[in-house]
């Protein structure tokens, strides 16, 4: 399905008396921004008689009906002056009824939004998701919907979006028009301390930038290193898909402790946070480069090549997720893949990387028994990965089509090697999936079986029988065929984790089965490891390590002693506000998950990862 907004607002347009008057105005007044409130002024154009307006339910990327929509307030409909009353849906919460008198043409809507605390706005910037300030009038498809937005920034704040700009006047920046569906698809940043950096490769004719938005102006000071390592990334994802599909691209980057750490992945541009002194930290560019690349891959395969029953009309029309292990699968083993090409990883921290998810399926997590990954999958809309409970990560399996999916998509690179006897590689697998002409930001959906004939064209294989093997196995077993058929096997032994952040605790995950925070809260235990059967359960906390206080150093220096004694290790653990006490009868010593090469056969692994582009 192709997607011209510009096509789709003809059509639309022609079909109406004033092109002018069938477009949505819309303001959103950010200025309060720093009070964690925007104010929305909509203009609706209307007819009389009953009218049904949505607010966002379903949001792209995200997967589910999460719209934020206990943060609007103070709605109002106006309309020639009068308060219209307004009646919420009994069976739909995001849908609201109105009934517009006679001789009525335009509707005002008036609400606020108030950001909720850590999540998007800080004191000194700003990320706005527009379908966050928006109402839209039900029965019309959003790509068909067209709206004049503008935008009102706090005195003296930047900006930064792939929006195309009609004016700027002082705070004030009018957006040329756009259909819905683009506009919420096209985010903001917003900030006092804020900077443009160009990302545009030499060569490269379509313009490529990171917007910074932070909450100081230290934290601006990109390294030159990170600088090149996403230039870099931009100029391998030319070579890996051989084709773009935006007019631009902005990588819109939030620096700031105040906002919640994530990744959205839009068309021509992904909304990123991170912590505020990312750029100064030396693990800088493993963390950006754990989560930018993912982001901007998604601009091919998940917007560009989007699974058909994810692909909806509107906001309020139900998504089916069971192709997530498509969408999010080969985004995660893509990107990783772009952070190794582009040297913002080195090829130990991608192998490090792999270990570490890899152990985090099995064995001895016996998640996967009970739920195979098209479940993870398919059951997406429950609420990813907390839905509200914590811990009990590995029973539940949360949202696994990532991690799995990034070891079955190595697998798929892997067997493509070997099928074609190193004639064809991933890269032209995606050269066909994710190619053809640049048409903008265009949906090009795809099925189960169409990506099964496209794998077929690149290489002869029961790729159908592949796929559902791995998608509806419940083998307790790692899945490590791609990593075994690159050269390199999965290990346990004492060797710290070789990555920045990930020390792993105290091995404790991978031995006693507890993942614990620095302050002994259990953030998961692996049922069935000892010490969920010595009694400790997710959400307890850990208090003492063999009768002193509970320190990591403490535990694994219990855990080390463990390994040559008889003796049990002795943990005090709160539950409620009870005291127990577990003896956990484990001997296997500290156990950290890494690779190690495998002389028997060439390591195809490493040359999945060495820069493509020539830009290093
Ligand atoms: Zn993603």
């Amino acid at each position: 399905m192709s997607r011209c907004f510009l096509s789709a607002a003809l059509t639309f347009c022609l079909a109406l008396p004033a092109l002018a008057q069938s477009h949505i105005a819309l303001t959103v007044d950010t200025t309060h921004s720093p009070q964690k409130i925007l104010h929305v002024h909509e203009v609706i154009p209307v007819q009389p008689g009953p009218l049904t307006l949505y607010y966002p339910k379903w949001i792209p990327g995200e997967h589910g009906p999460d719209g934020p929509l206990s943060a609007v307030t103070g709605l109002h409909f106006i309309a020639d002056g009068k308060d219209i009353p307004w009646q919420r849906d009994l069976l739909d919460v995001y849908t609201f009824h109105l009934d517009v008198p006679g001789g009525v043409t335009h509707l005002d809507a008036n609400f606020d939004f108030i950001e909720a605390e850590g999540f998007s706005a800080s004191d000194k910037l700003l990320v706005l998701e527009w379908n966050q300030v928006a109402l839209y009038p039900a029965g019309t498809p959003s790509a068909q919907l067209m709206y004049d937005a503008t935008l009102v920034l706090p005195d003296g704040w930047k900006f930064g979006t792939s929006l195309p700009i009609e004016h700027e006047s002082g705070s004030r920046v009018t957006f040329k028009p756009i259909s819905f569906d683009l506009l919420v698809d096209s985010p903001v940043i917003e900030g006092q301390y804020y900077r443009v950096v160009d990302l545009t490769p030499s060569g490269e004719s379509i313009h490529h930038e990171l917007d910074l938005a932070a909450d100081s102006e230290a934290a601006l000071a990109i390294p030159p290193a990170i600088q090149k390592g996403l230039t870099n990334v931009v100029a391998e994802s030319g070579v890996l898909f051989g084709a773009r599909h935006y007019r631009d691209y902005h990588f819109l980057l939030a620096l700031s402790d105040h906002v919640a750490h994530f990744g959205l992945e839009h068309h021509e541009s992904n909304d990123s946070r991170l912590p505020e002194r990312v750029f100064l930290e030396p693990g800088g560019a493993f963390t950006v480069g754990s989560l930018l690349p993912h982001e901007f891959v998604h601009s091919w395969n998940g917007k560009f090549r989007r699974p058909a029953d994810l692909t909806t009309p509107d906001f309020e029309k139900p998504m089916e997720t069971d192709l997530l292990w498509g969408y999010e699968g080969l985004t995660d083993y893509l990107g990783p893949m772009l952070a190794a090409r582009s040297g913002l990883w080195t090829p130990e921290q991608y192998r490090e990387f792999l270990a570490s998810i890899a152990a985090s399926l099995g064995p001895g997590r016996p998640g996967r028994t009970w739920r195979p990954l098209l479940d993870t999958a398919s059951g997406e809309p429950m609420g990813g990965p907390g839905g509200g409970l914590r811990g009990w990560t590995n029973w539940r399996r949360g949202v696994d089509y990532y991690d799995e999916g990034d070891l079955m998509w190595l697998e798929v690179a892997t067997l493509i090697h070997q099928v074609t006897h190193g004639q064809k590689s991933i890269d032209d697998f995606c050269h066909i999936y994710h190619g053809g002409p640049n048409n903008g930001p265009e949906v090009k959906t795809w099925t189960f079986d169409q990506l099964v004939a496209t794998l077929n064209s690149v290489a002869p294989y029961d790729w159908a029988g592949f796929l559902h093997q791995h998608l509806d196995s419940k083998s307790p077993d790692t899945p490590t065929g791609g990593m075994e058929n690159g050269g390199w096997k999965l290990i346990y032994n004492a060797e710290p984790i070789g990555l920045p952040g990930r020390r792993g605790g105290a091995g404790d995950a991978y031995s006693i089965g507890l993942q614990l925070s620095p302050e002994g809260m259990v953030t998961d235990s692996i049922v069935g490891s000892p010490a969920y059967d010595a009694g400790i359960s997710s959400a307890m906390k850990v208090i003492g390590v063999d009768g002193r206080l509970y320190t990591h150093d403490l535990l694994e220096d219990a855990i080390k002693a463990a390994k040559d004694s008889t003796e049990p290790i002795t943990l005090t653990y709160v539950d409620d506000d009870y005291i127990h006490t577990a003896s956990i009868d484990y001997h296997g010593g500290i156990r950290y998950p890494h690779l190690t090469r495998d002389d028997s056969k060439p390591d195809y692994l490493d040359e999945l990862i060495k820069p493509h582009a020539g830009g290093l």
